[in-house]
């Protein structure tokens, strides 16, 4: 009685250069962030190094594509809510933050990196805060 999930077939349409993300997609909604705030990952630092659209079709044949950025290893590149929507975060540009999937999954709306090399301090006194509030 497994679920059955929604198959969606992916296809790689179109690969952009870096340089594009300054130009065509400086307006991007999504794009724009790594245009400004730079490729990598404010938590673990991997880089984004490949512009890609692709095409999700949808078993029913209606697709929708997406231009994304992924790693050399096609892990997706996400912007992150710095202070969380749910916690009334802004949509500026000054509340974004580039994170890939991995982090920001890890992340799951509980802790708030900030940019920069101050990152895993916070991360620290979340975990010691967490621990805390367990006893
Ligand atoms: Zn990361």
């Amino acid at each position: 009685m497994s679920k059955k999930r929604k198959r969606v077939k992916i296809n790689i349409i179109e690969e952009y250069s870096l340089e594009d993300l300054h130009t065509k997609f400086k307006n991007h909604k999504r794009l724009k962030v790594f245009a400004n705030k730079g490729t990598r990952c404010v938590a673990c630092h991997c880089n984004g190094t490949r512009l890609i659209k692709r095409r999700y079709i949808q078993k029913n044949g209606s697709f929708e594509d997406h231009i994304d950025l992924y790693t050399d290893k096609m892990l997706l590149m996400t912007v992150d809510h710095m202070l969380p929507k749910c916690k009334k975060g802004s949509e500026d540009l000054k509340n974004k933050q580039p994170m890939c999937t991995k982090c920001n999954c890890e992340k799951n709306g509980k802790y708030t990196p900030i940019l920069g090399r101050f990152s895993w301090y916070y991360r620290f006194r979340y975990l010691i805060k967490e621990w805390v509030r367990k006893w």
